[in-house]
């Protein structure tokens, strides 16, 4: 596996690839990989010629108030780990390689964008749409892995290929767990012992909802009631929004049909998780 810092390098490989009609699967990421990253790589590299991980903590899509600081960057243990996936090549670029001095565009996507973790982190979408359409120009994919498990994130950059007209196909993986139901996600590591046990509640609520549904529940408001009962019943854990939407405008609908998605966002002590179940309806 080779490691490439440098956008200019990337993007020469890239290229390369490409005239030698390679296919590229590309897993971007923020790194402090666990089980969750290496399933999309592993995907990628069970159907494509060459797998690209990036790994890039996005200043762009954390706000003032949140962890961009304090976000782990194990780079060795990403290393070992991608390589282990079956990852060909690891672009890590610093952050000016990507931004350098006078960089000034972003890419806004529209209504998608504006609910859940949208107004819980007003500017993040722009970020992460726009390190994204730079990074699928340096990394020229065939295909890009994302996880379910930012189910909002990873309609947006569905929405951004299709608008951009990209050659791009999207493949969204599902939410690997934990033994016990939560998600993995590399803010875990922020969470006590006991703060993990507490986490749990958002997973016990989506799939409390996903069993009221399929016992026949249709009012969206109701589900969404139960889950927030549910959440703000566990001491410890806040609750910042639990919504029953369509699966694909992330709109309330005035009653469940065709797919939904169940959605929540929590706090547990310092620690922002987020968590989701898509449900057949019927
Ligand atoms: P991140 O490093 O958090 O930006 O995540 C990079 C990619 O890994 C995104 O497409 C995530 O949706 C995906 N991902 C993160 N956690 C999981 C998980 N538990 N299961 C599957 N995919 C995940």
């Amino acid at each position: 596996m080779i490691v490439i810092r440098s956008a200019a390098r990337m993007a020469a490989v890239a290229r390369r690839l490409e005239r030698e009609g390679k296919r590229i699967g590309f897993v971007p990421t923020m790194g402090a990989l666990h089980e969750g990253h290496c399933s999309l790589i592993r995907a990628a590299a069970a159907r494509h010629d060459m797998v690209i991980v990036s790994v890039f903590v996005n200043p762009l899509q954390f706000g003032p108030r949140e962890d961009f600081a304090r976000y782990p960057r194990p780079f060795g243990r990403d290393r070992r780990l991608a390589r282990a996936a079956g990852a060909d090549l690891l672009f890590a670029p610093p952050a000016r390689e990507l931004y350098p001095p006078g960089f000034q565009t972003a890419v806004e996507v529209g209504p998608l964008a504006r609910r859940w973790e949208g107004s819980a982190r007003p500017g993040h979408f722009r970020g992460v749409a726009t390190v994204v359409a730079v990074l699928f120009e340096l990394t020229r994919p065939t295909t890009v892995y994302v996880g379910q498990k930012d189910y909002q994130q990873a309609l947006i950059v569905g929405q951004l290929i299709r608008d951009l007209r990209l050659p791009i196909r999207l493949r969204v993986q599902p939410t690997v767990r934990e033994p016990g139901g939560l998600a993995m996600s590399s803010r875990n590591a922020y969470l006590s012992a006991a703060e993990r046990r507490q986490a749990l509640a958002l997973f016990h609520a989506l799939r409390a909802a996903r069993a009221r549904i399929r016992a026949g529940e249709r009012r969206p408001g109701r589900i969404a009631a139960l889950m927030r009962g549910l959440i703000r019943a566990k001491a410890g854990v806040r609750l910042e929004y639990a919504a029953a939407v369509d699966a694909r405008t992330l709109e309330p609908p005035r009653r469940l049909r065709g797919r939904v998605a169940l959605l929540g966002a929590v706090r547990v002590g310092r620690t922002r998780l987020i968590d989701n179940l898509l449900v057949g309806v019927p």
